[in-house]
């Protein structure tokens, strides 16, 4: 059941990379569409680069999703690009998220390993593409991280039952003879998004950080905390795992995954900080109609990411999938949160 071992072909990621470095990255990006030269009515699209290998879709089971086995008792479920994991206790079932896009495949895949019922689910955070099919697993023991209760009330979702446990920073959960290990490093993705650690399991579970084989989805997500996204980083960095559940694309993660994700965030933080710090705002201003700020930061963003694309595309274009697609947005997330956030530990 587990692909988790596949190792991804480095030759073929190493030949994508030769093809992408003598194109050049802006004719990777800014390809010509062959209908619209025709003539017809399509519009033009972007073309995009080519999936590195360990970052394309999964064979899906019989029952159009995917069931891996993570450890002895631990298992993932993944289909249309979401992915949650459960563990099987010897007093009942402990789910971790309940996204809504696997409504029918995570009750499916349950049953297909055990006759236990769901009695708890851990809310990785708030956001409704994990949690939002809470609901239908009924009136069972909820836990999450106290921001994400407050950010559930707030939302007033019926899809979203309030949690009926909640912690600040760490919680010891032990159902019959699993334990399991939450824990919070701090604002990240979002406030309250939670790393779950199942030592018996060698796994970890940290939703929309780490995407293994893929680089990160639009301002990672409406990051709340960029600073902390590369902190979260590091915590997961730290762990002893074999496999890793980040929530979303195509497969699981190792530790390796972790490191790769890592490396380029901070490849990203730093490149930005060094066009930030080569890209002095002032001479924008001049250049828009006096008292147009809004204006001036955006040509000065343009600037900075000018700088910043090139450079990631060289490096990484070949080594995680997307990089063409977001990285320029979140070089902007970037050189915002550098000067709202102003780390100075990092
Ligand atoms: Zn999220």
């Amino acid at each position: 059941m587990s692909e988790v071992t596949n190792a991804p072909s480095r030759r073929g990621l190493l030949k994508l990379g030769s093809i992408a470095a003598a194109a050049g990255a802006a004719s990777v990006v800014l390809g010509n569409n062959p209908a619209s030269a025709a003539g017809t009515a399509t519009p033009a699209q972007p073309k995009f680069a080519a999936l590195p290998a360990d970052a394309k879709p999964l064979p899906m089971g019989p029952d159009g999703y995917r069931l891996d086995r993570i450890g002895p008792e631990m298992f993932a479920v993944t289909a249309g690009g979401t992915q949650s994991a459960f563990v099987v206790s010897n007093r009942g079932v402990i789910l971790l998220d309940a996204p809504p896009a696997l409504a029918k495949a995570l009750p499916a895949a349950i049953s297909k390993v055990t006759s236990k019922r769901v009695t708890h689910l851990v809310y990785s955070h708030h956001h409704a593409d994990h949690i939002s099919g809470a609901a239908a697993f009924g009136d069972i023991i909820r836990i999450a991280h106290a921001d994400t209760a407050r950010l559930i009330r707030a939302e007033h979702d019926k899809t979203r039952p309030m949690p009926t446990r909640t912690f600040t920073d760490r919680y010891s959960l032990t159902v019959g003879n699993q334990h399991l290990e939450l824990s919070y490093p701090g604002p990240n993705h979002e406030a309250g998004n939670i790393i779950v650690h199942a030592p018996r399991q060698r796994a970890a579970l940290m939703i929309d950080v780490v995407l293994p084989g893929w680089s990160p989805f639009s301002a990672w997500g409406t990051a709340d905390s960029v600073p902390g996204v590369l902190r979260a980083h590091d915590v997961l960095a730290k762990l002893d795992i074999d496999t890793f559940v980040g929530g979303h694309v195509h497969r699981l993660g190792t530790p390796k995954d972790i490191k790769v994700s890592r490396e380029f965030t901070y490849d990203l933080w730093n490149e930005t900080r060094k066009a930030v710090a080569a890209t002095p705002s002032a001479q924008f201003f001049g250049q828009v109609e006096p008292g147009n700020n809004w204006a001036a930061f955006k040509l000065w963003y343009n600037a900075v990411a000018d700088k910043v694309e090139p450079v990631i595309y060289r490096k990484w274009l070949h080594r995680l999938a997307g990089v063409d697609v977001f990285t320029r947005e979140n070089i902007v997330t970037v050189a915002t949160s550098q000067m709202l956030d102003a780390p100075k530990d990092l």
